[in-house]
């Protein structure tokens, strides 16, 4: 176990049991902030909206990319049966090939939810032509070698593909887990990324971690599946578009902020934020999340992270403020069109 999920387990089991100021001070270490100022009144309500990353939810881009021959595979993780089902009665209607795995037990951010029924979730790799199998056998591999295999048979691009075996090398990936060590190693320290390549989305053109903002090979792979959108539904890409540039205060990779709002410098001044919701997560995280964060951010109107701080304001005056823990967890995402 990497010492991040320690950290979770240790915030969950003093939820638990109740120690209010343990359950503080682990939120507090996992998002990076120092106890902060934040004014008292807020009400502890759970905003409605909707999320932009769940994991129980088919990618209907990879779908579109596929039918419209702009991928020859691609795969879907966490389905559950009656999905797993339904793409491969529909791959076999299409004459397409397709492989299953599972069931397993949800792997994604497996600490900050509620525990799964063991075994209750199935993989499946779709191909037009061969491929499907093979993505699934160079993944049983679980090497180095085997992730290389199945992310070239996937098409993702060569140099984003050896970025990402080296990143689930490093110690990063043993101290955070692969998934936060190769975000992180992808956004760096929170410069402007191409909205093209957001990753954090149900919708993301790219269903690989780029090796980073101006990866060409990246970003003609994001166009060849907007390519596939726009031959489908014109309407599609501007909503897909608006979806994606939406800046995101990201802390870890289950817990996020993203914003309708925009960019101002290196700050972001929003009309709404919406905590993102997998629709698992347990609810001690979720309460924690809106009562130390969401509720901040339901009162301002802007956020802004710089010189070890972040800060929400509102036009009356700030109304939280965090210093930051080192190394620096929280990041201010901002996408824009270049690339
Ligand atoms: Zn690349």
């Amino acid at each position: 176990m990497d010492a991040l999920a320690g950290r979770y387990d240790a915030f969950l089991e003093a939820s638990r049991a109740g120690d209010r100021a343990r359950a503080s001070a682990e939120f507090h270490a996992i998002l990076g902030l120092r106890p902060g100022v934040v004014p008292a009144g807020f009400s502890q309500v759970t905003p409605a909206g909707q999320s932009l990353q769940r994991y129980d939810t088919l990618r209907k881009v990879d779908l579109v990319a596929l039918s419209r021959g702009q991928r020859a595979v691609a795969k879907f993780e966490d389905l559950s049966r009656a999905q797993a089902s339904h793409l491969q009665r529909l791959a076999r209607t299409l004459g397409w090939q397709s492989a299953r795995r599972g069931p397993y037990a949800r792997r994604y951010d497996r600490v900050a939810s509620e525990p799964s029924q063991a075994g209750d979730r199935y993989s499946v790799a779709v191909s037009r032509g061969s491929g499907a199998r093979e993505v699934l056998e160079a993944e049983d591999d679980r090497s180095p070698e085997g992730t290389r295999r199945a992310g070239l048979l996937l098409g993702y691009p060569p140099c984003c593909v050896e970025r990402f075996v080296e990143v689930s090398q490093s110690p990063e990936a043993r101290e955070e887990g692969v998934n936060e060590a190769g975000l992180r190693a992808f956004v760096g320290e929170g410069e402007a990324l191409p909205w093209r390549l957001n990753p954090l989305c149900t919708v993301s053109l790219v269903g690989f971690l780029p090796c980073g903002p101006g990866c060409a090979p990246a970003l003609a792979f994001a166009q060849r599946v907007l390519d596939a959108l726009a031959a489908e539904d014109r309407d599609g890409v501007r909503r897909v578009r608006a979806t994606l540039v939406r800046p995101v205060l990201f802390f870890r990779y289950p817990l996020w902020f993203s914003f309708d709002g925009v960019v101002q410098g290196t700050d972001v001044v929003y009309r709404g934020a919406l905590r993102n919701d997998d629709g698992e997560a347990h609810p001690a995280w979720t309460s924690w999340a809106e009562g130390i964060v969401g509720c901040a951010l339901q009162v301002g109107e802007g956020v802004s992270l710089r010189d070890g701080v972040l800060a929400v304001t509102s036009p009356l005056g700030e109304v939280a403020r965090w210093r930051l823990t080192e190394p620096t967890v929280p990041r201010l995402l901002r996408f824009e069109d270049a690339g």
